[in-house]
């Protein structure tokens, strides 16, 4: 997955970094250092490992509230299994901010494809979605 790293400059957040990760099989965390030939690093500084973790483990919390749903992936173009990404559960559940969508491709090339869902229906169908799966 891509996590991006913004940080505030002259009043506009911009991205300051940006990081393609993924977890090998073993559960490691690495991350891609070079695309061309396409490089992968094991992780081992200690604050680096602390905040992707907490990537993951956010997503994975995320995935266990959240239920698995279909939705229609721009880069694929056709229906895919996706999850929310992270803040945008809260923000389906206030009805402002975006809702960012994701699903894994699981090519280390490409992680994560993740877009915006704009379109009010698949908005609405997903809210119901999800306040069905809180509901005892
Ligand atoms: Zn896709």
């Amino acid at each position: 997955m891509l996590v991006i790293y913004r940080q505030e400059d002259g009043g506009e957040m911009r991205i300051a970094n940006s990081f393609a990760i993924a977890r090998d099989a073993s559960g490691k965390i690495i991350r891609k250092i070079d695309s061309f030939p396409e490089q992968w690093e094991v992780v081992s500084d200690a604050n680096d490992l602390r905040g992707f973790r907490q990537c993951f483990d956010e997503r994975d919390r995320l995935a266990a509230r959240v239920p698995p749903f279909f939705a229609d992936c721009p880069a694929c173009n056709k229906k895919v299994s996706a999850f929310l990404v992270q803040g945008s559960l809260e923000n389906l559940q206030k009805g402002e901010g975006d809702v960012k969508l994701a699903h894994p491709t699981n090519d280390p090339h490409e992680g994560d494809h993740t877009w915006i869902l704009n379109d009010p229906q698949p908005k609405a169908r997903l809210r119901k979605l999800i306040e069905g799966s809180f509901a005892v």
